[in-house]
């Protein structure tokens, strides 16, 4: 089954990585706010990667969704106490920003489960009311993370503020972060940034996975 909104983001990101001379990144397709027939609808077009903001919302939906192969994304701040919930269910927590959730992500992924990729977030602007850690926390709990076999860590993720003038500085400095992680740890493949306002600005700058809700599925109602 097509789907018309799909078609036009695939447009648009292999568009955007042809002019910037990048390679296609990911698409994440954010679900949050959508119920699961939304999604299965989105998986018959073939999308399988789904990010979702909170960890109940999300084991509902899934719940409704089994029968399909779908590949889910923490993409929300995790609270300690929710770490076991989403270290069973989710394939990607790409909210990591201190140590005591690496613990708990790790205590909670089961052995017989591959290994939970994990994503640290950075809070690049240094927004006091944003999550998410500061750059020079990146390595300590890189390491922490690469300690742990049922974890592996993919890469950077981060949600720059919306501001026009400091963007772009904010992707450069996240592509710097992660080509830095790269030359120190192995399996670094992820960028995550980019949304459906400035999907084709972050893949101009680096990004290799973006995480696109309003252009796939509408404006939301609540957020
Ligand atoms: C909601 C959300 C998105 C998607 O935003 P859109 O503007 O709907 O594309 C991406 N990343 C995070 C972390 C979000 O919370």
């Amino acid at each position: 089954m097509p789907s018309a909104p799909l078609s036009k983001v695939l447009d648009e990101l292999r568009t955007a990585s042809q002019q910037a001379g990048r390679p296609l990144p990911r698409l994440l397709a954010v679900s949050k706010t959508r119920p699961a027939s939304d999604v299965a609808q989105l998986a018959a077009a073939g999308q399988l990667a789904f990010g979702e903001n909170y960890v109940q919302e999300a084991i509902a939906k899934l719940a409704e969704l089994t029968h399909l192969p779908l590949e889910w994304h923490l993409i929300g701040h995790l609270q300690t106490n929710k770490a076991r919930e989403a270290a069973r269910h989710f394939a990607w927590v790409q909210t990591v920003d201190r140590l005591k959730l690496v613990d708990a992500l790790m205590k909670h992924r089961s052995a017989d489960q591959p290994p939970l990729n994990l994503l640290i977030q950075v809070n690049i602007d240094d927004e006091d009311s944003k999550h998410g850690c500061q750059p020079e926390d990146i390595f300590a709990l890189a390491e922490a993370i690469s300690r742990h076999p049922n974890l592996k860590l993919r890469g950077l993720m981060a949600i720059p503020a919306p501001d026009p003038d400091t963007r772009v500085q904010a992707f450069d400095a996240m592509h710097r972060l992660f080509l830095d992680l790269q030359k120190h740890f192995a399996d670094i493949d992820t960028l995550s940034m980019g949304m459906s306002d400035d999907a084709a600005l972050a893949i101009a700058h680096g990004s290799t996975m973006v995480r696109v809700g309003r252009a796939l599925f509408g404006e939301r109602t609540v957020v």
